[in-house]
């Protein structure tokens, strides 16, 4: 049999509930996803790594053989969560198609290993969660591991990153999912809308800002009734709902060989990169004055820090937000790395011997 190919349609979509329950609702919610036809592959998790003990930790075997049935019933391709060595050939023994590692697997690195010898000598197709933490380099190590032993066929999903506040239950942080794409152009990716947003109401504008950065596609949860999941209740769709938002995403192309297009957009990138080497020009030329600076204070023998100046810089500036058209979010991101740049010119010119 041909190995599922994780490339051949974008938007790939991966749906089903977060947890196999039981039987009727595993079965029940992965025969509703199939019948929208807008859904790929079929997922549940049945181990499942939860924060806190005591919270429902999954089904086991059981939800293999649901899971079994429900892509014999359907046709449909099935994907779960492996977290160990055992996980990895009970789901392989039960026709597993594709195997996910979770975001609370791929910090631990013996664990990945774990996994990664029970696939050995195996072609399975393995997805990789990025890390609960925004360190880069453990989702690239899960990846290169799964390598070492001859796993070729693989993806990652972006899940977001444990997060204190904000809106979402996790910190999306784009830029690493866009960094990950850099250090790995050759993977494909997948969002993970329900466990960036944590709620419905945030899955919509999430599972487009996949879209829009050109995510392969999509991993959604959905339930046949959400409100009494045992596990992501706040966060899990009904597949009619699913269906609502699956058609709501507008998956726009990565290019077109138009020449009005390509003309349009050289034109402006062109208009882009001006403008970048002016604003570093402009940053280099502040750092030489905060050298200045620093060689005033050091010949007076004056602190770097002087109280109420640099409250008064972010103040004035931050007044400045409308009228610039910037978020505050934004100003203060910058002016913190100019802070910090330039305090560390002047410690520089301070403490050279
Ligand atoms: C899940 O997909 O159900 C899951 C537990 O996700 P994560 O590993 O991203 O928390
Ligand atoms: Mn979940």
């Amino acid at each position: 049999m041909t190995k599922f190919s994780l490339t051949e349609k974008r938007p790939l979509i991966i749906s089903g509930p977060c947890s196999a329950e039981t039987e009727e609702q595993t079965l029940e919610t992965c025969r509703q996803i199939a019948a929208t036809g807008l859904v790929d592959v079929l997922r549940a998790g049945v181990w499942k790594p939860r924060t806190k003990p005591g919270s429902f930790e999954g089904v086991g075997l059981p939800g293999l053989a649901w899971m079994a049935r429900a892509k014999a019933e359907t046709g449909l391709p099935i994907a779960v969560e492996v977290a160990t060595a055992k996980h990895v050939e009970s789901a392989l023994a039960f026709g597993v198609d594709i195997l996910w590692v979770g975001a609370r697997t791929t910090v631990n690195p013996f664990s990945v290993q774990d996994i990664c010898d029970a696939l050995r000598g195996t072609d399975t197709v393995v997805l990789v969660k990025n890390p609960m933490n925004p360190d880069i380099n453990l989702w690239v190590g899960a990846v290169e591991r799964l390598r070492k032993v001859g796993i070729e066929n693989i993806g990652l999903i972006h899940r977001g990153f444990s997060a204190v506040g904000g809106i979402y239950r996790n910190n999306p942080m784009w830029h690493l999912a866009i960094e990950m794409q850099h250090r790995m152009p050759e993977l494909p990716i997948i969002g993970d809308p329900s466990h960036i947003a944590g709620k419905r109401e945030y899955l919509a504008e999430v599972a487009q800002k996949c879209a829009d950065l050109n995510f392969n596609g999509l991993i959604v949860e959905s339930h046949i009734c959400p409100q009494e999941a045992w596990s992501d209740p706040e966060q899990q769709l009904v597949p009619s709902d699913l269906v609502t938002l699956l058609n709501s995403i507008h998956w726009r192309k990565e290019k077109v060989d138009k020449p009005e297009f390509v003309q349009a957009l050289d034109g402006f990138r062109a208009e882009i990169d001006q403008i970048d080497a002016e604003v570093f020009d402009l940053l280099s030329r502040r750092m030489v004055v905060a050298e200045s600076i620093g060689q005033v204070k050091r010949d007076n023998d004056v602190t770097i820090l002087q109280s109420g100046r640099w409250s008064d810089i972010v103040d004035r500036i931050l007044a400045q937000s409308d009228q610039l058209k910037l978020s505050k979010e934004f100003i203060s991101i910058i002016l913190n790395a100019i802070h910090m740049e330039s305090i560390s010119k002047q410690n520089q010119v301070m403490n050279a011997r």
